[in-house]
């Protein structure tokens, strides 16, 4: 599966906010954005005022890149929402939530959503006590996620973990910071979620 390679700074300075994809030095000082790094190009000064295709392309990009995905990905998992009853944006954001290298990422077991990928794709990481090695595995409401029992893993996990819990864990999650596990007591609602985008536009650009 393709995945993006390039620098993550470059698609925060894009956006024009973080979309905290390099774990601690997204908190740190020396973040692009912290420091008013420009948007990338040559002619970002130029820009006048945005389509409205622009703008709702942007928010689509914002979140598909907060979240890691490729287009293709991105755009299934938007359809796969839009085929469920209820409000398809909410959904949409419910469905990245929940996806299992997502739920590594805020339980604090790994610094960024990239990191977190490559820690299931390793095996390190099982769901309800099974290892399990996709990414983008939907995880459900009463699901433990946890992190192998191996020292050397566990050993790279614990300062991450901790440095997660001073910023706090998701209300919605329950974490067991000794036994490296943590429970999903409910799909988080989009208050809980508290998105970066405005996922209305996102459906109205999927829509046309
Ligand atoms: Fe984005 Fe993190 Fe880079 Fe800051 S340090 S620009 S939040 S990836």
């Amino acid at each position: 599966m393709g995945r993006y390679t390039g620098p993550a700074c470059k698609l925060c300075r894009r956006e024009g906010q973080k979309l905290f994809l390099k774990g601690e030095r997204c908190f740190m000082a020396k973040c692009a954005i912290e420091q008013g790094r420009p948007v990338p190009g040559m002619h970002h000064s130029r820009r006048t005022k945005q389509s409205d295709y622009a703008v709702q392309l942007r928010e689509k990009q914002r979140l598909r890149r907060m979240y890691g995905l490729m287009e293709g990905p991105f755009r299934r998992t938007f359809e796969k929402a839009a085929r469920r009853r209820g409000v398809t944006g909410e959904i949409l954001l419910q469905m990245l939530e929940m996806r299992l290298d997502n739920i590594v990422y805020r339980l604090g077991f790994a610094a960024s959503r990239r990191a977190a990928r490559q820690f299931v794709r390793h095996g390190h990481i099982e769901l309800n006590g099974r290892r399990l090695t996709i990414p983008s595995a939907s995880v459900r409401a009463g699901d433990v996620v946890s992190v192998v029992d191996k020292k050397d893993v566990r050993a790279v996990v614990a300062p991450v973990m901790e440095a997660a819990q001073s910023r706090g864990i998701s209300p919605w999650l329950v974490l067991s910071p000794n036994e490296f596990r943590g429970e999903v007591k409910h799909v988080p609602s989009r208050d809980e979620i508290a998105p970066i985008v405005n996922e209305q536009l996102i459906v109205e650009l999927y829509s046309k």
